[in-house]
């Protein structure tokens, strides 16, 4: 059984006003029944509820399961206490869908497979949002676009998310993990177990926007520069590789085509390059993906503090 969510969004996360739909949007609306037909929809009681007071009965041609804690609540509808509870009476379905209100799809999109969004274009004013948090767990496979007419007050965009597969190793190694931001980040990386370094996982903020950008590299400024270098951007190859021995001659040539346009942009007249693979238990690394440091010290020997750039590897010393 597939699990699917199915959400109409506002620019500005808004997907309800006093229990109601903000908008109107035919086409929205015939997507949602296009795609439910005939399915099961697993509702929370206050969508429930608005759904009735708005057709005078439940959605016709499907199966509603109403979860509320409520223990007698009353209902022409299936009730179901969880949405545990809800998933396991539709097991033997191919999708279910989720269809609201916020607390249900907060759930829902931990152990979702699939989401169905229509991103509506407006801030519009409500007091529900959709609660989505860990997007960096979600892959993008379809958008249509379309513009509003006398049937749709604004304009939408209809997105199919699928959950991502989630690789079985650990990708990171904590210990090198320099600063309080950078672990927290890579805490999150290793709960969600994925590899951040690859193409498909980076997230604007964890791995900065590339300066450089090659077929087979990234080049991107370091998200943690080491101290006191002038220059300090990160290669990060394109597929997940983890050894020195994998890149082709094409890979090769292009980080050598990178280093020629660095040098000169940065006008860089000494450097160093550190290329981090294999295991990141003792090579430094906080991910285990090859990647290349392009690392070029401050000349200022008054900075405050001024110490010789390091490149740290090895494990960790025990504690004392
Ligand atoms: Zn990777
Ligand atoms: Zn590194």
């Amino acid at each position: 059984m597939k699990l699917s969510i199915i959400a109409a969004v506002a620019k500005n996360g808004i997907i309800g006003k006093n229990g109601e739909l903000p908008w109107h949007l035919g086409s929205d609306l015939r997507r949602f029944r296009k795609l439910t037909i005939g399915k099961t929809v697993i509702t929370g009681r206050r969508t429930h509820e608005s759904i009735i007071r708005r057709l005078g009965r439940p959605l016709d041609d499907r199966r509603t399961i109403v979860v509320t804690r409520q223990n007698n609540y009353e209902s022409e509808c299936e009730v179901a206490h969880s949405l545990e509870e809800a998933i396991q009476r539709a097991r033997n379905d191919d999708e279910v869908f989720v269809i609201g209100g916020a607390e249900l799809y907060k759930e829902a999109l931990i152990v979702g497979d699939r989401l169905y969004l229509t991103e509506v274009d407006t801030t519009s004013p409500g007091d529900t949002f959709f609660p989505w948090e860990n997007k960096v767990l979600w892959r993008e496979t379809a958008r249509e676009e379309y513009s509003s007419d006398e049937n749709n007050e604004y304009a939408t965009r209809f997105l199919t998310f699928e959950r991502k597969v989630l690789a079985l190793s650990s990708y990171i190694n904590m210990e090198n993990a320099r600063q309080e931001d950078q672990r927290i980040v890579m805490e999150h990386i290793k709960e969600t177990g994925i590899c951040p370094f690859c193409p498909e996982n980076r997230v604007s903020g964890e791995v900065l926007d590339p300066v450089w950008t090659g077929k087979h590299w990234v080049f991107v400024p370091n998200r943690w520069p080491y101290e006191f270098t002038r220059v300090h951007l990160m290669g990060i190859a394109e597929r997940h590789v983890r050894f020195i021995h994998e890149l082709t001659d094409d890979e090769w040539l292009e980080v050598r085509m990178f280093i020629d346009w660095a040098i000169k942009q940065y006008n860089i007249e000494s450097g160093a390059l550190g290329i981090r693979f294999g295991n990141p238990v003792t090579n430094g690394a906080t991910v285990d993906h090859l990647h290349i440091h392009l690392v070029v010290a401050d000349p200022d020997v008054t900075r405050p503090g001024y110490e010789r750039v390091r490149f740290a590897m090895g494990p960790k010393p025990p504690q004392k």
